[in-house]
């Protein structure tokens, strides 16, 4: 397939040397990052755009994307699908779907989860809002550059799977955190703690999967100084789309919104930025403040 692909950054920058390396002619723009392996330079967006079956972004947040699509749906040949990778706001997301719609292109937001990791060894999952009939088109694009793909619904709605998901796995870190800073303080040997904990009620992906505790359970970015992994700045660009979409459908989230206020503080005022998410037990290990 012929594909335009802006945004070539830490995810699009291996999302479209997988694409390339499967045979596919894909034409690049980004900014700042450069050219990966086997992509050939556009001039512009909108020269990426031109003739491609495919234009995929991977974009920082909501208002990059709207003011791509801007330059880049004008240019774009009716019939062919706007599939954007990016964690966006759902609004960003549901507004581009109604101004691809205009000029008869497809619009997909497919947010992913997976990291760098996912992305250069093409394991990602996909969570993929709007028409099926695109999503068929796409498909062979998303297999060369994930595992999995769930399509969660209209536009949209791929957008929503992927912040509901995060305010769980936020929400989820941050009480595993304070469990173990709890323990530590009861006297309750940390390996104790995961002992019971990993085999009981208590069980997380946080937990078991991405233990914040150096030494404990499988590797994890704890045991590499907490070196990124997922970084913190992330968990709180994804849990504010989070409490910005709870508001918007005035849903209360009472829990999700103070593990953001956890995360904000530990990156805007602490030492957070930087490191990776699960490095919040740090935090939770100081003496009571917050
Ligand atoms: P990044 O900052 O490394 O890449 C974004 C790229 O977009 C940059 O290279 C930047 O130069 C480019 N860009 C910005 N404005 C542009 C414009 N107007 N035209 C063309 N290019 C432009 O970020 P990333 O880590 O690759 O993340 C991209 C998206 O994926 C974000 O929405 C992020 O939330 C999401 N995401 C990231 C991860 C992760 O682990 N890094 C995991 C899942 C989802």
């Amino acid at each position: 397939m012929r594909i335009g692909f802006i945004g070539l950054g830490n995810m699009g920058g291996p999302m479209a040397a997988n694409l390339a390396a499967a045979g596919h002619d894909v034409r690049g723009h980004d900014t700042a990052a450069p050219m990966p392996d086997g992509v050939n330079a556009a001039d512009s967006a909108a020269d990426a755009a031109m003739q491609a079956d495919v234009v995929i972004t991977m974009l920082p947040d909501g208002a990059v994307l709207r003011a791509v699509a801007d330059q880049v749906l004008p240019a774009m040949t009716p019939g062919a699908v706007l599939l954007d990778c990016s964690t966006v706001d759902v609004d960003s997301a549901r507004a581009v779907a109604a101004q691809a719609a205009d000029r008869e292109v497809h619009a997909l937001d497919a947010p992913v989860s997976g990291g760098v990791v996912g992305a250069t060894a093409g394991t990602l999952t996909f969570m993929v809002g709007g028409r099926a009939e695109a999503l068929v088109t796409v498909q062979p694009l998303l297999d060369v550059m994930g595992g999995r793909t769930v399509h969660c619904g209209p536009a949209g709605n791929g957008q929503a799977a992927k912040i509901c998901n995060n305010m769980i796995l936020g929400a989820t870190m941050a009480v595993t955190c304070e469990a173990f800073a709890l323990a530590d303080k009861l006297g309750l040997d940390r390996q104790a703690m995961y002992d019971v904990a990993s085999t009981s009620s208590g069980q997380s992906w946080s937990l078991t999967t991405y233990c914040p505790a150096p030494g404990i359970g499988p590797q994890s970015p704890a045991d590499n100084d907490y070196k990124p992994g997922f970084a913190a700045e992330l968990m709180v660009k994804d849990m504010r789309l989070a409490m910005q979409a709870a508001d918007a459908v005035d849903a209360a989230t009472p829990v999700g919104a103070e593990a953001l206020r956890q995360y904000a503080e530990f990156v805007e005022t602490e030492d957070g930025r930087g490191r990776d998410f699960s490095a919040l037990l740090l935090r939770s290990s100081r003496d009571r403040r917050h």
